[in-house]
């Protein structure tokens, strides 16, 4: 009864709240009774995602650039920063962008969060292991990334931004946690976001050939959007967490042929599974290990790949 008390009087910042997991996230956090400010500035967002939470009157949307100073928004409890380009050639097509909201952006959130006495969550990436030499990744693993490449400006930022975000918690005192998000997939994603889920459902319903880069042995391991969603409000809510880093994903892997065999079989396609170049720097295979997640949250995924995938192909026939 307290917390829903204080939920309900408790304000909520999400950047990047138009994105895919960001209007996921402020979804959850209405229905738990937040006030919630969704801050974006629709490079890659899109307004629509937040048709239903435009509904409900404690939901206020700023189209804002985070790598600015943060506009006056009253008192803060709590800041998710998700704002970013996330697929790769989103994060490629803006490079300088996804650089300075992941670097200059965190800090400038930071500084917030320290003046407000705010939670603060950053929103990391696998992407910090690189071509991981430890497989499955553990947090403790330092990674394997190219630091010129051209994941660079999204791998090495979100490197920069856990930084940040420590050396608030150790030099301010700011109550922060770190989320390393795996490879998510849902609702919402754009269909022309380049990413393997989009593309390879996208392809298979309009009978165009499904793209398999390189021989397609590579892997990944694939988290529906409901269970990135609660694992974050988790590890926000956490008492356990300040200062910690923890990967969120699911760990059942597959390689990208047999996921392009699934799809194809699940919608029921006649395209061509075809295979085109492997991009530069495209890690071999990555599995969270989500040990500390269960530990300390007592969180795991709950869905499964086939229930996903199920949900998303129903998502994009409606489009
Ligand atoms: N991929 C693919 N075909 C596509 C898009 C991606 O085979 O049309 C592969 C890509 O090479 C990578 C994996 O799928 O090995 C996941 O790619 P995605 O861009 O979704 O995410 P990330 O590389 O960031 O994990």
């Amino acid at each position: 009864m307290d917390n829903l008390k204080k939920n309900k009087e408790s304000t909520c910042v999400v950047t990047g709240g138009a994105g895919f997991i960001g209007s996921h996230l402020v979804d959850a956090l209405l229905d738990k009774g937040y006030k919630v400010f969704a801050l974006d500035n629709l490079l890659t967002g899109n307004e629509n995602n937040l048709v239903e939470a435009q509904k409900n009157p404690k939901f206020t949307f700023i189209n804002y650039d985070v790598s600015r100073e943060l506009p006056v928004l009253g008192h803060i409890d709590y800041i998710y920063h998700l704002a970013s380009p996330a697929s790769v050639p989103d994060y490629q097509k803006y490079p300088e962008e996804t650089a300075l909201v992941n670097t200059v952006g965190t800090r400038g959130l930071l500084k917030v969060a320290k003046a407000h006495g705010a939670k603060f969550l950053f929103t990391s990436t696998s992407e910090v292991y690189g071509d991981p030499k430890e497989h499955p990744q553990k947090e403790t693993y330092w990674g394997n990334v190219n630091p010129n490449g051209i994941r660079a400006c999204y791998d090495e930022a979100k490197r920069f931004g856990e930084m940040m975000t420590f050396l608030y918690v150790r030099n301010h005192g700011v109550d922060a946690r770190v989320a390393r998000i795996f490879n998510t997939y849902g609702p919402r994603m754009r269909p022309t976001d380049g990413r393997v889920i989009s593309n390879f459902i996208n392809q298979a319903l309009h009978g165009k050939p499904m793209t398999v880069y390189g021989d397609g042995v590579q892997t990944r391991s694939l988290c529906y959007i409901s269970d990135m969603v609660s694992g974050l409000i988790a590890l926000m809510e956490s008492e356990k967490s300040k200062g910690e880093v923890v990967n969120l994903g699911n760990p059942e892997e597959y390689t990208m042929g047999d996921l392009a065999t699934k799809v194809k079989m699940m919608t029921g396609s006649a395209s061509e599974i075809t295979h085109t170049d492997l991009p530069p720097d495209d890690p071999t295979k990555r599995r969270p290990d989500i040990t500390k997640a269960k530990t300390l949250l007592g969180w795991e995924p709950q869905v499964r790949l086939e229930a996903g995938l199920t949900a998303t192909i129903e998502y994009y026939k409606t489009l």
